[in-house]
């Protein structure tokens, strides 16, 4: 149930919300990120270009291990090619026909010749033939780069068993050892053999001839890769054969260091770990490149099998010269992008700065404007608040002004207030005319409301404190709980009726629901609460002096004024046919009453005859103090029988009053009574007046003391006489009512 009236205003629209976009900080921020971004790219874009240079980089390492794998195997085939092109030359048949153990003469000449360009072209240690009995038919033994033809040994001998074929060759096939210690020159050499075979088809034996293994490391050493670089070859079982720091591994092995005759180490024997890693690379076979750290650097080895052969060239290169371009473009982009860089975090921050600034300075009027906004949806909310409360209370205003009684002025504030504050039941008690009870004269919803004693109502915190008392939570532990209006959850609001200083009454509002009752709903509760309690003080005080105006201050009967009114109301509104008579009363011989008793106790007997008068009537009966010591009565619905009996009945009453006057004094009066009655005598209450005065005026002539109608004489209606005198001529009736 809403507690207040909610009148709302588009919220942060128009320029405040405009405002309120940052567009500042969002700016800087596409900055910030464009420069991130550029920054992201360019990290990208470099680092491909510096990937493909290493990759480059690389290609070039493998393809120059390529080559040197190529440049091995080619020497190995260029040199059994050249064996066999020597071997056509010479009829190394005719020798191996011949004698055992030597040459024919002429054949001496060509073979020289062959050995000659073998020795210089390869630097070969030693070239032989060697029958297919394995036995050796004829040997060369070189020197330092001539071949030196030696004499044919004498003595055939059995040659190295590496260097016997197991099978015989095919014809163009050549044969390759594994490095071995020449015994002839004492130094590490590998073999490589030829075969020697008839035209009949019959193989005869081999050409064979011993490459020293430091012919290849003098064709690595012209091969390498870069200034920094080196080339080393290993067999496939992991034995160095070439590397330029050889005495570091022999060392580390435990082995001779002599070059020419140590045995080869084996490539894991020194050296980093990653290097050995990098050796287990190379061994477990195929091509290519691997990266290991040694003595602080880093290096790359690609390496390479060589073909027809157990060997693996590797191909070494420092990093820093491998990559040394990439570097370069690196320092160079360092040079260049670094500066520009620097340039640009600091104009990215600045611009972010000043936009901060200018954002801040945007921040505080939007705060401003906010709290413009707020204070002027505020005032707009407060006075559309007070617009529509002033209309309800306005409407109130009217409807208080057209109800007539307590109830219809009690339903339209509890619908007032309902109109204003929603409540889910609500009671209205009135306190009555006697002030000793409080009537519930209207409620809403369907809670009981007993009448209360004005005591009960007293005990509710409102009554009490003639003031509004609100209990927020009634369900809370502390609450007070008004006895009047006993709720057990929610919100209860008393409300005291207090008009002219005096509590009339109280209004209960209740609601199942807790309220927040702002101040402003409150005094609205008030403002209505007030204005009822006025208008039923106030109806009250008219229906006071309303009274006072239509009553005879001395006797309490009404007065002549408000019995005219009365009874031609009475008249006007009574159905044409019934009947209604008029009794005109006047006391006999007033005056000597007075002269004798005096004034005051003439003024006793006139209230003593207006209680007789006015208890021998009935509720729908009028008695009204006519003039001074003259009354007249108004009987509903009597014609002239029954009118008589009643005027008889005070008529006799009066005569047998004994008056108290003071102590000890008593006295009597009579009095004279004339009837008319309607329709009989007319319908119009100056007639009725008029014929009643008739009538009573014919009782005064009949000696006082009488009831006389219309038609009677005047002692007809008695048959008593009058007291004593004859009355005076009754004075000119006047009046009636308009
Ligand atoms: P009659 O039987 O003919 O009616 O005689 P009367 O004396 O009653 O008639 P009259 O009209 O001559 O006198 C009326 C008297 O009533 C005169 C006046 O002093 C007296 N009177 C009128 N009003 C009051 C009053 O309020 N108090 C007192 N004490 N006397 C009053
Ligand atoms: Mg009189
Ligand atoms: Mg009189």
């Amino acid at each position: 149930m809403p507690t207040e009236l909610n009148v709302g205003v588009p919220r942060k629209a128009g320029v405040a919300g405009w405002i309120r976009t940052p567009f500042g900080a969002r700016a800087s921020a596409i900055v910030m990120m464009m420069a991130l971004l550029g920054t992201v790219a360019g990290v990208a874009v470099v680092s491909q270009i510096t990937g493909q240079m290493r990759s480059e980089a690389d290609a070039r390492l493998d393809a120059h291990s390529v080559d040197v794998a190529r440049a091995l195997e080619q020497t190995m085939a260029d040199a059994s090619s050249d064996i066999r092109l020597a071997r056509r030359n010479v009829t190394f048949e005719k020798a191996l026909a011949d004698t055992p153990g030597q040459l024919l003469p002429e054949d001496r000449a060509a073979v020289e010749s062959a050995i000659t360009y073998l020795g210089d072209r390869y630097q070969v240690d030693e070239i032989c033939v060697i029958r297919a009995s394995g036995l050796e038919a004829a040997r060369w033994v070189g020197g330092d780069g001539v071949a030196q033809v030696a004499d044919l040994s004498l003595d055939e001998r059995p040659n190295n068993p590496a260097v016997i074929p197991t099978v015989p060759l095919a014809d163009d096939a050549f044969f390759q050892t594994e490095p071995y210690v020449s015994p002839d020159s004492g130094r590490w050499v590998v073999g490589i053999a030829t075969p020697i075979v008839l035209a009949t088809g019959e193989h005869v034996g081999i050409v064979h001839f011993e490459l020293p293994v430091a012919r290849f490391e003098t064709e690595l050493k012209a091969m390498p890769f870069g200034s920094g670089g080196f080339n080393v070859l290993m067999d496939t079982d992991g034995r160095l054969l070439v590397h330029p720091d050889l005495a570091r591994f022999r060392t580390a092995a435990g082995t001779p260091t002599d070059a020419a005759t140590a045995p080869f180490p084996l490539a894991v024997s020194a050296g980093s770990p990653s290097w050995r890693d990098a050796v287990a690379r190379m061994l477990a076979g195929g091509s290519g490149s691997v990266p290991f750290e040694d003595g602080g650097k880093t290096y790359r080895l690609s390496f390479q099998p060589v073909a027809g052969s157990n060997r693996i060239v590797g191909v070494v290169s420092p990093t820093a010269e491998l990559y040394a371009d990439v570097d370069r473009v690196l320092i160079n982009l360092g040079v260049t992008a670094g500066p520009l860089l620097l340039l640009m975090i600091l104009v990215t921050g600045w611009f972010t700065r000043r936009m901060a600034s200018a954002n801040s300075g945007l921040a505080g009027l939007n705060n401003r404007l906010a709290t413009t906004n707020d204070r002027l949806e505020e005032t707009s909310r407060a006075s559309a608040d007070l617009a529509r409360e002033s209309a309800i209370v306005n409407q109130f205003t009217e409807l208080t002004a057209l109800t007539e009684d307590d109830v219809s002025l009690s339903e339209a504030t509890l619908s007032t207030l309902d109109e204003l504050v929603r409540p889910s039941d609500a009671s209205l008690h009135v306190s009555n005319q006697s002030q000793d009870r409080a009537v519930a004269q209207a409620k809403l919803g369907g809670r009981d409301a007993p009448v209360l004693s004005l005591h009960e109502l007293a005990r509710c915190p409102a009554v009490r404190r003639s003031s509004l008392y609100v209990t927020d939570d009634v369900a809370a532990r502390l609450a007070f709980r008004c006895p009047v209006y006993p709720v057990e959850t929610g919100t209860l609001a008393c409300i005291p009726l207090v008009a002219l200083g005096e509590t009339v009454g109280a209004i209960h509002l209740h609601w199942t629901d807790r309220q927040e009752l702002s101040l402003p709903v409150r005094l609205a509760m008030m403002r209505v609460s007030e204005h009822s309690a006025l208008s039923i003080a106030n109806r009250r005080l008219l229906l006071a002096l309303r009274g006072q105006a239509n009553t005879d201050g001395r006797t309490g009967l009404t007065n002549s004024r408000a019995f005219d009114e009365t009874v031609q109301r009475r008249l006007g509104a009574k159905p044409q046919g019934e009947r209604a008579a008029i009794l005109m009363l006047d006391l006999d011989h007033f005056k000597d009453f007075n002269d004798r008793y005096g004034h005051p106790a003439g003024d006793e007997a006139l209230r003593v005859f207006a209680q007789l008068l006015g208890t021998s009537i009935r509720e729908q009966d009028v008695a009204a103090r006519y003039g001074g010591e003259e009354f007249a009565v108004y009987l509903a619905g009597l014609g002239m029988t029954e009118a008589a009996e009643v005027a008889e009945r005070v008529r006799a009453r009066l005569e047998s009053t004994i008056i108290p006057l003071g102590p000890g004094k008593t006295g009597r009066l009579t009095v004279s009574i004339g009837i008319s009655v309607a329709p009989d005598d007319g319908s119009e209450l100056v007639t009725l007046l008029r014929a009643a005065d008739e009538a009573l005026y014919r009782a005064k002539l009949g000696g006082r003391n009488r009831v006389v109608t219309r038609d009677a004489r005047p002692d007809a209606a008695t048959g008593r006489p009058g007291p004593v005198e004859a009355a005076t001529p009754s004075r000119t009736r006047r009046r009636a009512a308009g």
